[in-house]
């Protein structure tokens, strides 16, 4: 099938960037066309973001491809994704959690529709995709092994580092026009390192940006 094709040839830009074999394998068994709409699905396998409504975009794929490798997601693990968008991000996490669970936050109602759709159509059941606002994380099923965030914030949110399990990871860009993507270790405190310039839409809520 000729989105099969394409996708091999992605995975194949993808290794040249040193992503890691299992994130590639995660990122093989995701239909990434099922979660844009048909006007990009000749787009859907060139590495940059595309549009999915509401003014938002899905990230290009070598940027969910940089954050699930620094995330580190193994079997098992619970984890967390602030910004559904349209879940693409989210179905790669929980090709990585295998038996584990991911739960999806997304502040625009109509948007976390579109991510249960388009899950649902990937055939992921291990996705739960949740509305509301991911800026204050989502403590009914704290603590997290992992927590990814996929707009930027304005600081490294305690809402989310204190929902992490000791040992637990955290990737968010912070920083309103010049942004970093950090990597946030809970072990003996937070580690935090720098790993990057990056472009994402801003968190807005109660902790996030004024909208
Ligand atoms: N991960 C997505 C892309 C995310 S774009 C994907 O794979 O398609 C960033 C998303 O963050 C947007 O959908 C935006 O609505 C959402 N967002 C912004 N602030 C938020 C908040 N406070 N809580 C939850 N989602 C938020």
């Amino acid at each position: 099938m000729e989105f099969e094709a394409q996708r091999d040839g992605l995975i194949e830009e993808l290794r040249l960037l040193g992503i890691s074999e299992c994130v590639l394998d995660a990122m093989r068994r995701v239909p990434r066309h099922l979660f844009v709409p048909e006007s990009e699905w000749k787009y859907a396998y060139a590495d940059y973001p595309l549009p999915i409504g509401w003014g938002q975009t899905i990230s290009a794929p070598h940027m969910v491809a940089i954050m699930c490798d620094l995330l580190d997601i193994r079997d098992g693990m619970k984890t967390l994704e602030i910004g559904a968008g349209s879940g693409y991000h989210a179905a790669v996490m929980a090709m990585l959690a295998g038996s584990g669970h991911v739960y999806a936050v997304e502040v625009i109602e109509g948007l976390a529709e579109f991510a249960r759709r388009n899950l649902k159509k990937a055939g992921i059941t291990n996705v739960t995709v949740v509305s509301g606002d991911g800026s204050l994380g989502l403590p009914e099923y704290a603590p997290y092994d992992r927590i990814n965030v996929a707009c930027a914030a304005p600081d490294i949110l305690d809402t989310l580092t204190d929902q992490l399990k000791s040992g637990g990871k955290l990737v968010i860009p912070v920083g309103r026009y010049f942004q970093e993507l950090y990597l946030v270790t809970k072990v003996d405190g937070l580690k935090k390192e720098a790993k990057g310039g990056v472009v994402f839409v801003p968190l807005v809520g109660k902790k996030g940006f004024p909208a």
